[in-house]
């Protein structure tokens, strides 16, 4: 029987989306929809507003004058980490919930959004109880005079002002949280836009900030596409930093549409991201299943960190292989509601296509397919499901070596020595993250050293709250995470004053 998730839509009970403009829940200005349909059915699940314009400068207005006349900024501290503690709280609470939304939206399985940290609802909450902690540690310095009288100089941290936060869909809750985390501890205002692919669980976060405490206008939602609801909110006069996470190409876009005001910018890019393989490494096997398991479990490798490049020393390539396709085997699909589902479906439409074609031309330059390179078929013929994909004997100058697929494709390229590693390695645009499996310690912090990648695992790697995780090259602008991601949100201002006559 084909699979249908209209049930677990009315379970839930899912209600349209619609704006959120200073504290006031409505539709488009003008009623414009875009119907969501879901990746695993292709069904009509629920509809959310195209925010126009209109609507977009209503909500950088509110998040404006919240900013400029609101007391959010100038708020006690005490004040500030009890709404933001309030709220990781409320998070935790309504963490069943928002998995459900999620697989609604994107179709994450549960026992992705349940068991994974990174990819949990848990994650969040621990991001803003995180922030919470800096709020009463936004610190300056207080610096001796250099030439002339005797002054005081002084530096203070203020919030950035108004926010255009931008978020992709792969991972809503997280990246809501790196994003909001910061920019709310830090005093700013906010303009939140969700992916058009993933808006609903989003919509409930948001609604919770309002439970917690937050007040009117402090944060404010738009829904849509890129065009025309992103566009409008990049390039509002009014905003002062657009803090972005999604695709490369939407990311130089948005720096040129934001340099009209001179906006500060942060983006989270996409990776092509290596993981280096050498015949000491603890488990050879695992080191396979742990780098599989990036691409295709979960969110099938729809994930910036996914290590998509697997270089592997040629003493080992055989052994490694074999467990990475018995790893491959291991992947299964359907509901997202059900436990045993361990992997999604490709977002939409335009993402599977785009993903096949990437594999045809693997094919077609002579990269050996291991297993996959199909859609599924059966009563899953409906969603966009590709099967975990494994090409061996890739050179590093392939398409499929170099672009990031954003699919289940793990990519095998032999190496025979560390140089030639590290070579292979760094030889992309990207440098998100990398990978290292080795038991001998000089050579993992030689090797991690000579990487150019914003975070390098040795011997497995996880994402937390307070760890800087951004860029290298075309990976992104910044840093999100820890103390890099809320000095992100602020400005640095100098203040001085003269402490004798000679001064004046
Ligand atoms: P995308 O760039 O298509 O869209 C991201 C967001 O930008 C969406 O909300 C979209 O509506 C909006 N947008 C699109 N065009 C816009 C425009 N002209 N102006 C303003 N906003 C616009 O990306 P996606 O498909 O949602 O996400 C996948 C990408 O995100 C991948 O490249 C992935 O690597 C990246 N990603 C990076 C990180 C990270 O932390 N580095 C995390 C997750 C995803």
């Amino acid at each position: 029987m084909t699979l249908s998730l209209s049930p677990r839509r009315d379970e839930i009970g899912l209600k349209d989306g619609a704006l959120l403009v200073d504290g006031k829940w409505r539709p488009a200005a003008d009623g414009a929809t875009w119907t969501h349909r879901h990746p695993a059915t292709g069904e009509a699940i629920g509809t959310i507003p195209v925010a126009g314009e209109s609507d977009v400068d209503d909500a950088v207005r509110a998040a404006r004058r919240a900013f400029d006349e609101g007391d959010w900024p100038h708020s006690r501290a005490r004040h500030r980490i009890q709404v933001l503690l309030r709220y990781a709280s409320l998070l935790r609470e309504h963490a069943e919930e928002l998995r459900g939304l999620q697989a609604l939206d994107n179709g994450v399985p549960l026992m992705f959004s349940t068991n994974i940290y990174a990819g949990s609802v848990e994650i969040a909450a621990d991001v803003f109880a995180h922030h919470a902690g800096w709020v009463d540690k936004i610190g300056g310095q207080t610096l001796p005079p250099y030439q002339g009288g005797d002054h005081l100089a002084m530096t203070f941290r203020d919030p950035i002002g108004v926010v255009a936060a931008i978020l992709p869909w792969n991972a809503p809750f997280l990246l809501f949280a790196q994003k909001l985390g910061p920019a709310l501890a830090a005093g700013c205002t906010v303009v939140v836009k969700p992916s058009e692919f993933a808006s609903f669980a989003v919509l409930r976060m948001v609604e919770l900030l309002g439970e917690a405490g937050l007040p009117d206008g402090v944060v404010n939602v738009v829904t849509g596409p890129g065009d025309p609801t992103g566009e409008a909110l990049v390039t509002h006069p009014l905003v002062d930093k657009v803090s972005f996470t999604g695709s490369r190409a939407v990311g130089k876009h948005i720096v040129e549409a934001s340099a009209g005001t001179l906006k500060r910018v942060s983006l989270e890019l996409g990776g092509k991201s290596p993981t280096l393989v050498f015949p000491d490494a603890p488990d050879i096997g695992l080191a396979a299943m742990t780098t599989v398991g990036t691409v295709t479990m979960g969110l099938s490798g729809q994930a910036c960190v996914a290590h998509t490049r697997a270089l592997v020393h040629r003493d080992v390539y055989d052994q490694f292989l074999g467990a990475a396709e018995m790893m491959a085997g291991a992947v299964t699909y359907g509901d997202p509601f059900e436990l045993s589902t361990t992997a999604s479906p490709l977002i939409n439409a335009r993402q599977l296509d785009r993903v096949l074609g990437l594999i045809d031309r693997g094919r077609e330059a002579g990269a050996r397919l291991v297993c996959g390179g199909e859609r599924a078929g059966g009563d899953l013929a409906d969603g966009n499901f590709v099967r975990p994909t494994i090409f061996a004997d890739v050179d590093n100058d392939m398409e499929i070596a170099r672009e990031e697929v954003f699919g289940p494709v793990l990519a095998v390229i032999p190496f025979s020595s560390d140089d030639e590693a590290v070579r292979i390695a760094n030889d992309t645009d990207y440098g998100l993250g990398a990978g290292l499996y080795t038991t001998d310690a000089r050579r993992a912090f030689r090797l991690a050293r000579r990487l150019r990648a914003g975070t390098v695992g040795i011997n497995g790697f996880q994402v937390e709250p307070h760890l800087p995780f951004g860029g290298f090259k075309q990976s992104g602008l910044g840093r999100e995470g820890g103390q890099s991601a809320f000095e992100a949100y602020t400005e640095l201002k100098t203040v001085l004053m003269p402490l004798s006559e000679e001064m004046m």
